[in-house]
Formats: structure tokens, sequence, C-alpha cells
């Protein structure tokens, strides 16, 4: 292919030797990631594996623009993210990046269908009619349209999870990143949720990097990245089994 003709697309996400330190410049300073090199392509779908303390959450939370590297650099949609000032990261953050945890974090004060709208409202959309059809038409997606109006701890946990996802795509985010989303629900409950995550990575064609524990959730995926003591130690492409 002749790229002067077809120029591609930077990758959604490129990480370069990224290191972080916790206790920086406190005698408990300990660097728990070594130098990660990584690149997502639009529309991957990418499991991280790795054994519990070996950096995946706290990797996901520098990706996520939720905490700051101690070194290297984070590209977004081929954006530079490090020097970013406050506003400019939650800004980008809003525009860009999808978060789901393993506890999914909905404000109980709130009914489902606000928690949802939340992400774009505080993105500056208005909270008008369109807003509140987008999140009426991703709660239906993923199976909850009839308790919008319920109160998060209404819902069993896997509905809950379910909410944040929705939740998670109210912006339209390039990258979905979710943190062990599956990890405390029942094997059921899990494949539902897992199943939307592919559902949306090929509607939306987000590109999608999920942390798990979960070995028949990781040969779901069409990548894999393994994670031990703060290092990727392996990066294989697979065919997803079914
Ligand atoms: P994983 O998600 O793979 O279980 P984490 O990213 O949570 O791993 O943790 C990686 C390492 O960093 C662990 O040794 C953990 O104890 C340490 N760690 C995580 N968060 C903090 C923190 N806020 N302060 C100090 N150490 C931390
Ligand atoms: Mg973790």
């Amino acid at each position: 292919m002749n790229s002067a003709v077809t120029p591609s697309p930077p990758p959604v996400l490129r990480l370069d030797g990224l290191r972080k330190a916790y206790g920086v410049g406190t005698p408990l300073e300990v660097e728990v990631l070594h130098g990660i090199d990584l690149t997502l392509q639009g529309g991957e779908f990418a499991a991280l594996i790795g054994p519990s303390g070996s950096g995946k959450s706290t990797l996901l939370n520098l990706i996520g623009l939720l905490d700051t590297p101690t070194r290297g650099e984070i590209h977004v949609q081929g954006r530079p993210t490090v020097d970013l000032n406050d506003t400019e990261r939650t800004a980008l953050r809003g525009r860009s990046l999808g978060f789901v945890f393993q506890f999914h974090h909905l404000i109980n004060a709130f009914s489902v269908i606000d928690n949802v709208m939340m992400p774009a409202l505080l993105g500056g959309a208005k909270p008008d009619a369109a807003t509140r059809e987008r999140a009426l038409e991703l709660l239906d997606a993923v199976g909850l349209a009839m308790h919008a109006h319920k109160r998060p701890t209404e819902l069993s946990g896997g509905q809950q999870q379910r909410v944040a996802i929705a939740r998670a795509l109210m912006i339209r985010p390039p990258i979905l990143l979710a943190d062990e989303p599956t990890g405390n629900l029942d094997s059921r409950a899990a494949d539902e949720v897992f199943a939307l995550f592919r559902r949306f990575n090929q509607s939306f064609g987000c590109a999608v990097l999920l942390v798990t524990h979960d070995p028949r959730i990781a040969a779901r995926c069409d990548r894999v990245l393994e994670m031990l003591d703060g290092r990727l130690v392996a990066d294989r492409a697979q065919t997803a089994q079914a």
C-alpha cells in the first residue's frame, strides 16, 4: 500500500518507556512499572493479564489519565498527554476514554439513567432530550431500559456493571478501558458483560483494553498482553474463541 495515498491513522494509543513509582521523594519510593512500550490500533480488542501486584491497574490508571507516569509518554490518538495541565487532561479524558472498574462506582443518589448521562454532562453536554435519549438507547443496548429510573442498588451486581458500561460508552470513546470488570460477577453475569464489550467493540469500533484474571475471558480476546513485575513480558495475537 502506498502510504502517500492512504496515510494510516495514528494508533489510538501509544506508550513509550512508561515508568511509574509510588512514594516518590519518600523513603518508601518504589517503582512498579519499569518501562512499558505498547501500541494499540483503533478497534483492537486486547486482554491484559498477569498476577496480582504485577502493575495492571497502575498501567490502566495511567492510560486512563487518572494518574501520571514518572517517566515516559502516553499518546492518545497521536496526541502526547504527559505535559497536559489538569483541565486539558480532563477534557481529553472526557472526549477519548471510557473507563469501567471492577467496582462500578455508580452514584446511588442518582437514578440509573442519570448515572449514564453523567460523563456527557461533565463533558459539557446539556441535560436535554437528545442526551437523555442517547442514554436510554445505551441502557436499551445493555438490556436495562426498563430500569432507567431505579437507583443503582436496586439492581443486581451484573446489572450494575452493565450500567457502568453504558455510562462509559456515553461519550463514544475510541478507547474503552476496563479493570477486571467481571471480577466480582458469577460466570453467567461475567459472560453477559463480556459479550457487551465485544458487541460495542464491533458496533462502535472502540479499541478495548480489558484487565482480567479469567482465562476464559482472555481466550476470547484478539490479543493478549501479559505483565509480570511491572513489565510486559508477552504480547500475542490469537484467534478469539467463540
Ligand atoms: P495489579 O493491578 O496487577 O494487581 P497494581 O497496579 O494494583 O497491580 O499494583 C502494582 C504494585 O504497585 C503492587 O506492588 C502494589 O502494591 C503497588 N501499588 C499500587 N498502588 C499503590 C499506591 N497507591 N502506593 C504504593 N504502592 C502501590
Ligand atoms: Mg488491579
